[in-house]
C-alpha cells in the first residue's frame, strides 16, 4: 500500500519492491576506509555512496535527477581524503576556540567550512563522525536553555578549519540570527556552508531561515541529509526527490548533489570527508 501511494505521489519515478518498505538495519559501523574496502561490493556501495544505492530503485530515465556524477570521486580519492581527517603528530586535529561574535573568531588564513542546521538535526553527531579518526577532539555541545550559543572552531591540520555553528530553532533569537548572518556574510575564508536537513522530516520552516541567508549572500552551500538510517528506503527516496526538486527549482547557490549521511552507520561519511578535502583545495579529485 505504502509503495503504491508513494509511486502515485512521486509521479512514477521509481520502482518499489515490497522489501523497500522496511527500515534498513545498520550494516556496518566501519570507520577506516581500509576496513571499508574489504567489504563486499554491495555493502561498500551502501556505505560509501548512499545516493547510488538509492538510485538503483529509480527508473533509468529519472536517475539523472540525483546528479550522481557531479561529485564522483574514485575510491582512491576517498582513501586519500581520509588522511586529512586522521589525527597524527604531524596532522593535529583539535578544538581551537569558541566565539559569540565574528570579532572574536580566530583570524585564519586557512580555508574554512561551516556546518549549520536546526537544533537536533544531528550536527554534533555528524561532526563527531567526521572526526572519528581523531578521537581526542571534543565536539562541544551547549544545548542547555539559557546557555549562550557560540560558534566552535576546529583546526584540521594545516589544511582547513571546520566551524560548528549554533543550532537554530523555529524562533531563533535575534542575536543568534545576527551572529550567523554576520559570519556568513563577512567571513572571507569561508569556502562552503554545509546546511543540514533531517532526512526523516525534510526541509522545515526553520531551515528556510538558513537557506534564505545562503541565497541572499550568494554563498555556495551544500545540503547534507542527516539520520538516513532512521527511514525506510522508500521514505528516504521520497524525501531525497522532494529536496532535490526544491534545490533545482528554488535555489541558486546550492550544490546540485545532495549528501545523505548517517552518524550511526557512517553511511556517506567517507564521501563527505572527500568532498570537504576537495573543496578546501587539499585534494584534487577526478570527480
Ligand atoms: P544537534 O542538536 O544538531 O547537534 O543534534 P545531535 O547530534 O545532538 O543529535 C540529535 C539527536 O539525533 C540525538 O539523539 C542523536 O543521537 C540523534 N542522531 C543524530 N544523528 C543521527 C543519525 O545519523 N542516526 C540516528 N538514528 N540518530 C541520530
Amino acid at each position: 500500500m505504502a509503495a503504491r501511494g508513494l509511486l502515485s505521489g512521486m509521479g512514477c519515478l521509481f520502482e518499489m519492491p515490497a522489501a523497500l518498505g522496511l527500515v534498513s538495519r545498520p550494516y556496518s559501523t566501519s570507520q577506516t576506509f581500509a576496513e571499508v574496502l574489504r567489504l563486499p561490493k554491495t555493502q561498500l556501495t551502501k556505505l560509501v555512496f548512499p545516493l547510488q544505492e538509492l538510485q538503483r530503485h529509480l527508473l533509468p530515465e529519472s536517475r539523472p535527477v540525483l546528479h550522481l556524477k557531479t561529485f564522483d570521486p574514485s575510491l582512491e580519492d576517498i582513501a586519500r581524503a581520509e588522511s586529512f581527517f586522521t589525527a597524527t603528530t604531524r596532522n593535529r586535529i583539535e578544538y581551537l576556540s569558541s566565539a559569540e561574535h565574528l570579532d572574536h573568531a580566530p583570524d585564519l588564513l586557512r580555508p574554512e567550512v561551516c556546518f549549520i542546521g536546526r537544533s537536533n538535526v544531528g550536527k554534533s553527531s555528524l561532526i563527531k563522525a567526521l572526526f572519528s579518526l581523531a578521537p581526542e577532539v571534543e565536539v562541544r555541545i551547549s544545548k542547555k536553555p539559557g546557555h549562550t550559543k557560540k560558534m566552535n572552531f576546529f583546526k584540521v591540520g594545516k589544511h582547513f578549519t571546520l566551524v560548528d555553528m549554533p543550532g537554530y530553532g523555529y524562533r531563533a533569537p535575534e542575536d543568534f540570527v545576527n551572529m550567523v548572518e554576520t559570519y556568513l556574510k563577512e567571513r572571507k575564508n569561508l569556502m562552503r556552508t554545509f546546511l543540514l536537513v533531517d532526512s526523516v522530516v525534510g526541509i522545515q520552516k526553520a531551515d528556510n531561515i538558513a537557506i534564505e541567508m545562503c541565497e541572499e549572500f550568494a554563498l555556495p552551500y551544500v545540503m547534507v541529509l542527516t539520520k538516513i538510517d532512521k527511514s525506510s528506503k522508500g521514505h528516504l527516496l521520497k524525501q531525497v526527490l522532494q529536496i532535490q526538486k526544491f534545490v533545482a527549482t528554488k535555489t541558486q547557490g546550492c550544490f546540485p548533489q545532495l549528501f545523505p549521511v548517517s552518524a550511526v552507520t557512517y553511511s556517506g561519511i567517507h564521501l563527505l570527508r572527500c568532498f570537504i578535502a576537495n573543496i578546501t583545495g587539499n585534494l584534487k579529485t577526478n570527480g
